[in-house]
């Protein structure tokens, strides 16, 4: 009986120790992959005016405010359409009149040949003069700018004087809105027929091993030299009547949306920006 026990009692042991070197491996390799994602976004140290700290890229701003600097790509500046391709397939079909590009008709929205993740984004953009008083809403010269072919800043005519008596939609579908997530802080569009600007810095969102959205997109929004979104938190891939939300991806295009209106654009240029704190790879 004894020895019986005694023979129970070693297998336990063994089971036990077996159990407990897989729970160790388990925690170790658990430990190594939080140790690692810890790593990717630690802040090296550096003493205040630390002298062995690296100064950043010198660039050479533009001459005139709102035109490329020197480290910009630029996607468009009146000459080609070689950075773009049709969201249909093949070349893109806009049509290039003096130093802008407009939406045939049926010709379908554009995407970048690149590809970005965080980056700054310089637009102009016009919305069609004399457009009937009655075309209201949605349908009032409808466009979009999306980033990483997700993520749409809302190009409309929303430009108001009666304070959104006779030319009104949705907030968080006007221009310069996070299309279907929030509206701009304020209104600062332009009469149509006038050049509008956006200046957008946006952030990627990030995700784990297991798909998870550890950081949410983040996008500083200025139209016109106005100020209408702050760092603000993207809530997922925009989407129309219904809750946004992320699933993962990688790096992905700039988009132009045609929504059937003859939209103009001009002047587009792009910078890639490194992560913050600049130690994650891009
Ligand atoms: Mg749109």
């Amino acid at each position: 009986m004894k020895n019986r026990i005694k023979a129970i009692n070693s297998t336990f042991a063994v089971l036990l120790l077996r159990k407990t070197r897989i729970v160790v491996c388990l925690l170790l390799v658990a430990m190594v992959l939080g140790v690692s994602s810890y790593a990717a976004i630690e802040v090296k140290k550096y003493a205040v005016h630390d002298m062995e700290r690296k100064n950043p890229p010198v660039i050479n701003p533009a001459r005139r405010f709102g035109q490329a600097p020197s480290d910009a790509i630029v996607l468009f500046d009146g000459t080609d359409l070689v950075e773009w391709e049709s969201d249909k397939g093949g070349e893109a079909k806009w049509k290039i009149i003096d130093d802008y590009m407009e939406v045939p008709k049926k010709a379908g929205g554009i995407h970048t040949e690149k590809v970005f993740g965080n980056c700054q984004l310089h637009i102009e953009w016009r919305t069609p003069k004399g457009l009937d008083p009655k075309i209201t809403g949605q349908k009032r010269s409808n466009s979009g700018v999306s980033f990483m072919d997700k993520y749409e800043v809302q190009v409309l005519d929303s430009y108001t004087d009666d304070n959104y008596k006779t030319n009104r939609t949705y907030a968080d579908g006007q221009a310069a809105a996070i299309y279907g997530q929030n509206p701009p802080m304020v209104n600062a569009c332009r009469k149509a027929g006038k050049w509008q600007s956006y200046d957008i810095s946006f952030l990627r969102p990030l995700f784990d091993e297991s798909g998870q959205c550890i950081r949410k997109a983040r996008i500083t929004v200025i139209h016109n030299g106005v100020v209408v979104h702050n760092n603000l938190d993207i809530e997922g891939t925009t989407s129309h009547k219904r809750k946004a939300s992320y699933k993962p991806h990688g790096k992905g295009r700039i988009r132009l949306q045609d929504h059937g209106n003859p939209m103009c654009f001009r002047n587009i240029w792009i910078r890639k920006l490194p992560e913050q704190p600049y130690l994650i790879k891009d």
